[in-house]
């Protein structure tokens, strides 16, 4: 424990040196969606490739993808004995538009009441520095660190890691390690420790039914021919029921029921208010799950969109001739996405109406959930790391979205990954006056030396 006090006391001692290099990496406008900014993206990665290589990594490099750089860093100096992370991360930023809606310029970093100011602060560059300062202060104050470490900076996270997927299979061994650590996700509240364990899967379709070859006449086809807005209406109608229940055949299969274990895990997170923040006057769920067990740990479909039809002012007496709804449904373990979409198309195809044609249009993006059993060691140590450093207990929760990454590393590797996200729920990601406080970025560092001291040897 006396490595973790002399990196922490590095960490304080050093905080404004620290601050300054974060600045200057929050300076540069690492846009990856606009190629304007493409000289920029490359000043990130060299930046990031330059810290790493004065920490004392023994190998960086620039790799390239066919789209912005990777950077890639090796440090084997903890020995044999020791296990070997990657660390995963991203030094590319969303845009800023609309710029007026700043503050203060997205690109010069600002402190106020306690948070810095700039894209990047917290997704994810501001947190990608805060492992590599961890990993400074190690090698400042014992010359090595506890672990093994390869380190995969991407600067293509926000438009979709394009690049990423192939470039791990292409260097699998490479990119091989016995665990994965990520730190580009949030706490549920602000200080409050959060072990994110589960994320959802996803797929969709699009059904299309088609009646008359033209929008007739309501008064002289009515009651002769089907109207493909009502049978879209049925036949959306019978894929869940008044109880919130999927009834496409074999949509459960492999879904395992709440355990005890993690109902009181979600039962331990405090709740958003749905009605609240959403303006609802009640709330719906699946049958046998309340509302926070639905959305973090079962299941669910959706329809996103539904159209056809007279749209305009007033009246149009018409049977249009076709209608069309967006699906995507959510998934969790043991749910195979490819399935999924198959069993929907399949429930769709059978149950259309007599009269009526069907289209179905495949979702091309789909993902596979992913989780990580809460009592793993690597997970258990974590949550032990967050508490004595934010001295409050951890929060284990699933979440209902995705990270398409977690889910690639997931299906290569089939090892554990283990999110360490320090964000808040203010941090206002995406969005104008995206900032991150700097409470939670000296407990974030220090929850992080904890964690390698304990993971390492
Ligand atoms: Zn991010």
């Amino acid at each position: 424990m006396a490595l973790a006090k002399e990196a922490i006391e590095y960490l304080r001692d050093n905080r404004e040196g620290l601050l300054k290099r974060l600045h200057e990496y929050l300076t540069i406008p690492s846009v990856s969606t606009d190629s304007a900014y493409k000289e920029d993206i490359r000043n990130a990665a060299q930046f990031t490739k330059d810290y790493l290589t004065d920490i004392g990594f023994s190998h960086s490099e620039m790799m390239e993808t066919g789209g912005h750089p990777l950077v890639y860093a090796e440090y084997d100096g903890a020995g044999k004995e020791a296990p070997t992370v990657l660390f995963y991360g991203h030094y590319d930023v969303q845009p800023v538009d609309p710029l007026e809606e700043w503050d203060s310029d997205p690109f010069s970093p600002e402190v106020r009441d306690g948070r810095i100011y700039a894209r990047g602060a917290s997704d994810d560059k501001g947190q990608v520095f805060m492992n590599l300062a961890v990993f400074e202060a190690f090698m400042k104050t014992k010359g090595k660190l506890p672990l093994n470490v390869k380190v995969c900076i991407e600067g293509e996270e926000e438009i979709g890691s394009e690049n990423l997927y192939s470039i791990l299979q292409q260097h699998k061994e490479k990119f091989a390690s016995d665990f994965v650590v990520i730190s580009d996700s949030g706490m549920v509240e602000t200080n409050q420790p959060t072990i994110l364990y589960g994320l959802k899967g996803f797929t969709g379709l699009e059904v299309t039914l088609k009646g008359p070859k033209r929008d007739l006449h309501s008064g002289m086809y009515g009651g002769a021919v089907r109207n493909p807005i009502m049978a879209l209406a049925h036949l959306l109608a019978s894929m869940k029921n008044e109880d919130e229940v999927i009834t496409v055949d074999g949509f459960y299969d492999g879904v395992k029921p709440l355990s005890d274990e993690e109902r009181k895990l979600i039962g331990q997170v405090e709740g958003e208010d749905y009605r609240k923040t959403t303006g609802v006057k009640e709330t719906v769920s699946e049958k046998g799950y309340d509302a926070k067990e639905h959305t973090m740990a079962r299941p669910t479909f959706e329809v996103n969109g539904i159209y056809g039809g007279y749209q305009g002012e007033g009246t149009k007496t018409i049977i249009p001739s076709e209608a069309t709804a967006k699906i995507t449904c959510r998934l969790v373990s043991g749910q195979d996405p490819d399935r999924i979409q198959q069993l929907l198309k399949e429930h769709i195809e059978n149950n259309v109406p007599a009269g009526a044609e069907v289209v179905v249009k495949l979702e091309k993006l789909s993902s596979r959930a992913y989780i990580v059993e809460p009592n793993h060691p690597l997970i258990q140590k974590a949550a032990a790391c967050y508490e004595k450093a934010f001295g409050k207990e951890t929060v284990f929760v699933q979440m209902g979205g995705s990270i398409p990454v977690v889910e690639w590393l997931d299906s290569i590797y089939n090892i554990p990954i283990i999110l360490l996200g320090f964000g808040t729920p203010d941090d206002r990601l995406h969005s104008p006056n995206e900032s991150f406080p700097l409470d939670s970025f000296d407990k974030g560092m220090e929850t992080l030396v904890y964690y390698w001291n304990e993971v390492g040897i």
